[in-house]
């Protein structure tokens, strides 16, 4: 317990300063998502509810259930709470494309100061989502991790890198594994739907930034999701058609 240490060296029928107590509420569940985000290039971002906002990280290529897969996350800036179940598209400028809402639960921190970890750069807490579970870690890198130049491309993340190059690790225990949960479990636990999917909706959720527009390019991969969207639009368009003279009957 990190107040061991504190109670350990103090008196309290000696000394005013408080004892300190650890109360549960401090590590008390709060919300927490990953919003698999195609904008320039395609990333995950975790965002863990604390003080009224969403801490927010871009991880490129995804959380891993492997604790021997470390990966990169950068810091990037809190998101509205708001946000936290969005789902839809985000028509143009900052993080410009589609957000899909690819896992959502409770968030446990195994510390009882958040913000002293975050200062430390070593955050450990507890998942409870449909996809993630178990015991993970944030940690601070020294900030020239090797990849962090390449995976920082398309998250939306302005300016520079240093200082904000996290890692995000799983712990071994029961919810760990060799399992590649992004493939495994690639679509939306609030519509089970794909990219292409959530692009057709006939009215998608719009998410408007006021944000300037950041360069960055837009992939194949985009434009190939832009085209089966409009194929599966105009697939629900042919079988709706064909039902109506079927209703006639
Ligand atoms: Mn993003």
């Amino acid at each position: 317990m990190p107040l061991d240490e504190y109670r350990r060296k103090r008196d309290f029928k000696k000394t005013p300063e408080p004892e300190g107590r650890v109360t549960g509420a401090k590590r008390r569940e709060r919300f927490f998502c990953v919003q698999k985000h195609l904008a320039s290039h395609l990333h995950y971002d975790l965002r863990l509810e604390h003080n009224g906002v969403l801490l927010s990280w871009a991880v490129p290529k995804g959380p891993s259930l492997d604790p021997k897969t470390k990966r990169l996350a950068m810091h990037v800036e809190d998101h509205p709470v708001e946000y936290g179940e969005f789902e839809g598209v985000i028509p143009k400028g900052y993080g410009a494309g589609i957000v899909m809402l690819w896992d959502r639960g409770t968030w446990t921190p195994e510390v009882d100061d958040v913000d002293v970890a975050l200062k430390k750069g070593d955050l450990k807490f507890t998942l409870n989502g449909y996809k993630l579970k178990g015991s993970w870690v944030l940690v601070k890198t020294s900030g020239h991790y090797a990849g962090a130049r390449g995976g920082l491309r398309g998250t939306g993340a302005p300016g520079s890198n240093v200082g904000r190059t996290w890692l995000l690790i799983k712990h071994r225990d029961d919810w760990s594994g060799e399992l590649d949960i992004t493939e495994f479990a690639p679509r939306s636990v609030k519509s089970d739907s794909d990219f292409d999917e959530i692009l057709a909706e006939d009215s998608p959720a719009i998410w408007q930034t006021n944000r300037p527009a950041k360069g960055g390019d837009t992939g194949a991969m985009f434009a190939e999701i832009i085209e089966r969207a409009a194929k599966l639009k105009a697939a629900r368009r042919t079988t709706q058609n064909s039902r109506k003279p079927r209703r006639k009957k």
